[in-house]
């Protein structure tokens, strides 16, 4: 059978994905059968010039530089699989608030300094992303998991549920019900609602779930927690999306009805 040629390459990111794929181990060993890792520059020697069969890209871009060698791997790939939340939501280096940017490099690097980083954004603010690996970090089955689908020849697809899902088959009582912000009902799973099922809420790490009720959460969100609350908890990771962002801001302009108790 004849392998398929991958590269892996990140961006700006903690790197904290890349570890997750060597922490795969025996199961990576197993993997590289099918695959000929030719540009692996955190792990290996060898760096190959495309095309590939696929890319896996790890973190953001953050300079015009950085833009065009993403252009150039979609040109070059087959396949674009974005690995972790900082590549398919933006992540941690989207948390920035733009619009305090420019007050704190006039405030540590002076006046007239010209910064070379622009705004983090998903990869799919500038190229066709064919799949994407979730999570801040990524969960090791689901790596496996679409790993394999590749090896079958299988376009990778997603998990049919919500973080929701496994949130009750772990046994965990709804934060909801008891009053506390929760973004599973419109996260995608394949976490195993692990924050949850350690006493914290989900934040969305998995991104955005297609069938996601969006108004409907907020609406009940709204019941015990203020707009601003809402808001806070967004910035983690729904608020780099624009189509998130505005689905929010419109679901919270929207009037609350409390109900009366007769
Ligand atoms: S998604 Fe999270 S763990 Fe992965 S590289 Fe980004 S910050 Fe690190
Ligand atoms: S606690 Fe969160 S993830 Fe779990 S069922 Fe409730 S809303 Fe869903
Ligand atoms: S529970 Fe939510 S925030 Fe935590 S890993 Fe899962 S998707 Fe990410």
């Amino acid at each position: 059978m004849k392998k398929l040629k991958i590269a892996i390459y990140d961006f700006t990111d903690c790197e904290g994905c890349e570890v997750k794929l060597c922490s795969i181990k025996e199961k990576l060993v197993d993997l590289v059968e099918s695959f000929d890792i030719v540009n692996w520059r955190l792990a290996q020697d060898a760096c190959l010039d495309g095309p590939y069969d696929a890319a896996i890209i790890e973190g953001t871009p953050v300079t015009e530089h950085e833009v065009a060698l993403l252009k150039e791997l979609r040109e070059k790939s087959a396949l674009i699989i974005a690995l972790g939340a900082c590549a398919s939501i933006a992540g941690i280096p989207g948390i920035m608030n733009r619009s305090e940017r420019k007050k704190w490099y006039d405030k540590i690097y002076g006046k007239g300094y010209k910064p070379a980083g622009i705004d983090a954004l998903p990869l799919s603010a500038y190229i066709k992303v064919d799949h994407m690996i979730h999570g801040c970090p990524i969960d090791e089955d689901e790596l496996v998991r679409t790993l394999e689908e590749l090896r079958a020849g299988k376009t990778p697809c997603y998990r049919g549920y919500s973080v929701c899902f496994e949130c009750k088959q772990a046994g965990n009582p709804c934060r909801l019900l008891n009053k506390e912000i929760c973004f599973g009902p419109i996260t995608q799973g394949g976490c195993k609602a692990v924050c949850v099922s350690a006493g914290s809420p989900c934040y969305g790490c998995f991104g955005y779930r297609e069938e996601g009720n969006i108004e409907g959460l907020v609406r009940i969100l709204r019941g015990f927690a203020t707009p601003a609350e809402i808001r806070a908890h967004l910035t983690m990771f729904f608020n780099q999306i624009p189509e998130y962002k505005a689905a929010f801001d419109n679901a919270l302009k929207k009037k609350v009805v409390r109900k009366v108790k007769p």
